[in-house]
């Protein structure tokens, strides 16, 4: 057995962790998007594959027959990708998918279908909007430039921002409630925006919000191919000792 971990997730480290204890042979993948991503107990490589024909050649080569797909549940291109090739070449796929967060009494939830559609749902008068969804999508919030938007991100951002007025808060997760709550009094926000990424290290910001009372902005999850998923890191063990031969 020789597993490939898709990474980039609290989970993914938790997963990793799990391998390792267990001494089974992984290797941990990253994207590369943070400049010192954290170091993992198994052999790391960093960097895209190069697509669905680079990601089949790296399979091969490195000779994988279990492929874990821990990447964040919006992180659809990748988990796309492993599960056309994974299909095609006959190796044995499994997604570790959080369940998503639902809204519970005192919630002030929005849900919108995609991350583009937040923008829209933010109010037309300036508000101050939390915007803690990493890098990638910020642009989309040039369409609403009448807004402070304090942006979480882990690394300083190589480009100028496509926002006029912004605060950056440079901080990686897990975070705590009281700590999200502290950010958000300081800053004054009025609007929190999130993905529905579930699981525990973004969690705080929702618990915050309800606290003190603010609406959140939602995107639901992209839908993702393939059915052999597992909820923990427990399930994929299970799933690498008995069921991945079976398909299940
Ligand atoms: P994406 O849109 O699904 O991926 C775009 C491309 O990035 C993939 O086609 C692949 O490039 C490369 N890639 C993604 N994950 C990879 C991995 N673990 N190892 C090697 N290459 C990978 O993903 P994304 O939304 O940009 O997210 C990038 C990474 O950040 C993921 O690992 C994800 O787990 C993590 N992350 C994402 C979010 C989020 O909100 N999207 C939040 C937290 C963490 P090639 O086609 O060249 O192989």
């Amino acid at each position: 057995m020789r597993v490939l971990l898709l990474g980039g997730t609290t989970e993914a480290s938790q997963m990793a962790a799990l391998l390792a204890g267990a001494g089974i042979d992984a290797i941990y993948s990253y994207a590369g998007r943070t400049k010192a991503p954290a170091a993992q107990p198994l052999p790391t490589r960093v960097g895209g594959f190069g697509g669905v024909v680079g990601l089949a050649r790296y399979l091969s080569a490195a000779k994988i027959t279990h492929v874990i797909d821990a990447t964040h549940p919006f992180a659809a291109g990748m988990s796309t990708n492993a599960f056309e090739v994974c299909r095609d070449a006959g190796i044995a796929l499994i997604r570790l998918e959080r369940e998503p967060w639902a809204a519970g009494p005192g919630d002030r939830w929005t849900l919108v279908p995609r991350i583009e559609d937040i923008p829209t749902a933010l109010p037309d008068t300036p508000a101050r909007v939390f915007l803690a969804i990493g890098k990638q999508q910020i642009g989309l919030f040039a369409t609403k430039p009448q807004h402070h938007y304090l942006l979480r991100l882990v690394d300083v951002p190589d480009a100028p921002l496509p926002l006029p007025d912004t605060t950056i808060l440079l901080a990686r997760g897990p975070f705590t409630t009281q700590g999200d709550t502290a950010v958000m009094q300081k800053h004054a926000i009025t609007h929190v925006v999130a993905k529905n990424a579930g699981g525990t290290a973004a969690r705080a910001k929702l618990d915050a919000a309800r606290a003190l009372g603010l609406p959140v902005i939602m995107a639901n999850r992209p839908s993702l191919p393939g059915d052999i998923t597992a909820k923990d890191g427990d399930d994929v063990m299970a799933w690498l000792h008995h069921g991945a031969d079976r398909g299940v």
